[in-house]
């Protein structure tokens, strides 16, 4: 079959691979009809990580079931499905705790699985023809039959869920003001959930004009942090107080706010910090790696950042972390979009067939030509 292939950075192929078999009586194999290139691959099309070429790419899957192992007892041969990015077998401590982006079965020693990810199980991606997807009764989340609402629910897979989940860290409730740092499109979706949650006001910070012309469709506040001090900026709407919450949904490849033409790893947590009033709670969905022994020199001192914890302090704040936990939100936010109260879509940029996946990766890793979110349809 055909499948985006991680070759070496800044360089991906479409080419063969084997095709996926059942591996496990609990395993489905499913035709996929959506994958959407996410921020969190292009740490590894960057080389920021020890991702070895050949990796399949792609966590953001949805398709139809072809084939379903003899254990599986509540899918069918021609369902529809979208797969949390997260693999989780269901029964761990963590899993049952409702923590699947931290399942302690599927890849010991080291937290979660996900599919096509570096350091994250042997889980190959699903830009690519067909899918292996283990655990398969925990691991499918059923759609209604047909085509509607593709690219809404191939959202579900991830970012739809991730962006929730910024706002569930910082317990965003109505009427409150929230800092989203990062329109791109977790933090496009984070903003996107803090309205739906009913907040007052909602400031979306990037630089990328199309990225914050989308934030203030959906209602945001854009701020463009290369026109001035992002916090400066959302203390002066906020009557010199700050916001009641913070989302961090950039990670440690932030472009610094005084020198936009540097990386400054820790610059968003300490903005977001300086944003949100004393007492206020942040929610860090973007990503942060360990120090990581096989990455670039550059890269590897990343898991070990200055973070200001003195300041977090004297304001008394509260900071959650990690990998979204997608099927705690994956059923409601699906209903959500059934019922027509949440069209995550508007994000997507790009519907493009598997053959431009190369193009699609160089557009959105730098951002341009309007590419904020792209769904392939292999
Ligand atoms: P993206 O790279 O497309 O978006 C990041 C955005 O941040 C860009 O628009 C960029 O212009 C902006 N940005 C850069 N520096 C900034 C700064 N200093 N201040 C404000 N904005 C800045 O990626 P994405 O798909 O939106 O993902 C964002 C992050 O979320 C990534 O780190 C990704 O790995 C992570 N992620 C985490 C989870 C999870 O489960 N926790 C899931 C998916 C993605
Ligand atoms: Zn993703």
């Amino acid at each position: 079959m055909k499948a985006v292939v991680y070759e070496k950075p800044f360089s991906v192929t479409v080419r063969d691979v084997d095709d996926p078999r059942i591996q496990h009586p609990n395993d489905v194999i499913v035709r996929v009809t959506s994958s959407a290139i996410c921020g969190s691959d292009l740490h590894m099309y960057e080389g920021r990580t020890a991702a070895e070429s050949g990796i399949v790419f792609g966590h953001e899957n949805l398709g139809i079931i072809e084939e379903v192992g003899s254990g599986v007892t509540s899918l069918s041969q021609g369902d529809r499905v979208v797969m949390p990015f997260n693999v989780a077998c269901g029964f761990c401590k963590n899993c049952l705790a409702g923590k699947t982006g931290f399942c302690l079965t599927v890849n010991p020693g080291f937290a979660g699985g996900a599919y096509g990810y570096v350091a994250m199980g042997p889980y190959t991606g699903g830009q690519a023809e067909r899918l292996r997807v283990p655990f398969a009764d925990f691991n499918c989340l059923k759609l209604p039959p047909g085509e509607e609402f593709e690219t809404d629910f191939v959202l579900l897979a991830d970012i739809f869920p991730t962006g929730y989940h910024g706002c569930e860290l910082a317990q965003v409730k109505p009427g409150e003001s929230v800092a989203v740092y990062g329109a791109g499109p977790v933090g496009l979706m984070a903003a996107y959930s803090a309205l739906l949650r009913g907040a007052a006001k909602v400031f979306s910070v990037d630089r990328v004009p199309e990225r914050l012309a989308k934030a203030e469709e959906i209602g945001a506040i854009p701020i463009d942090f290369s026109k001035g001090d992002p916090a400066a900026q959302i203390k002066e709407q906020t009557g010199g107080e700050g916001t009641d919450k913070g989302v961090d949904a950039v990670g440690y490849q932030a472009t610094s706010h005084k020198d936009t033409s540097h990386e400054e790893p820790a610059v968003v947590l300490n903005t977001l910090v300086e944003t949100v009033r004393p007492t206020g709670l942040l929610g860090i969905p973007g990503l942060y790696v360990p120090s990581d022994p096989g990455a670039p020199d550059e890269h590897a001192k990343h898991g070990q950042l200055l973070v200001s914890i003195g300041k977090m302090f004297e304001k008394g704040q509260q900071m959650g972390t990690g990998q979204c936990n997608v099927k705690q939100y994956n059923r409601q936010l699906r209903d959500m979009i059934i019922a027509g109260r949440a069209k995550p879509s508007f994000v997507v940029s790009h519907e493009l067939p598997l053959d431009q996946a190369p193009q699609a990766y160089e557009k959105f890793d730098k951002r341009i030509e309007g590419y904020t979110k792209v769904v392939l349809h292999p």
